[in-house]
């Protein structure tokens, strides 16, 4: 069974986190949480952008947490992030970690509520954990490996891996 330590980098309606660490249970992944906050700092930002430069904050989480005894290391905060090609991104892989952005998970209007708000955190934890468990992006229309550039691609697309993801994950099942 895959092991995965999930961390957050900004305050999270603890709700969210409870409802994503369930839904990674039933897909019988071994889930942990951190409870404290694991803050990030001013260097990360960038003041003419006012955004997070996100490979700063990988290069950060990574040599404080990819030594940990996990399968996959997800951290969720509500921060805007960009890297040199993106001018924002809703998540960033690196190894087995995976960093998810949730701060333009919301509908522009505010209109998207908490339970479509989870859903969308839902897949793209699911997404980050295929990466970091060695998956690529996939091309199937339903599957939860599809690329997102928006939340329309994450709102199109579905909870679960499709059979030849699911295949390639339990190539390298472990029991
Ligand atoms: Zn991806
Ligand atoms: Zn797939």
């Amino acid at each position: 069974m895959y092991r995965i330590l999930l961390f957050k980098f900004t305050s999270i309606d603890n709700i969210v986190l409870k409802e994503v660490i369930t839904y990674l249970r039933s897909k019988n992944f071994e889930a942990h949480s951190i409870t404290e906050i694991t803050h990030l700092n001013a260097s990360m930002f960038n003041w003419k952008k006012l955004q997070y430069d996100a490979k700063k904050i990988m290069d950060y989480i990574y040599e404080k947490y990819s030594g940990l005894p996990y399968d996959s290391i997800i951290g969720i905060g509500c921060i805007d992030a960009y890297t040199e090609n993106e001018e924002y991104i809703l998540s960033y892989s690196k190894g087995k970690i995976s960093l998810i952005f949730t701060y333009r998970y919301r509908d522009n209007d505010g209109g998207a509520d908490l339970s479509k708000f989870i859903e969308r955190v839902k897949k793209e934890v699911l997404h980050g954990v295929g990466h970091t468990l060695g998956l690529k992006d996939c091309t199937t229309p339903n599957c939860v490996m599809r690329e997102v550039k928006n939340l329309k691609d994450i709102d199109n697309k579905g909870l679960n891996f499709c059979p030849n993801c699911m295949y390639l994950l339990n190539i390298h099942y472990k029991s």
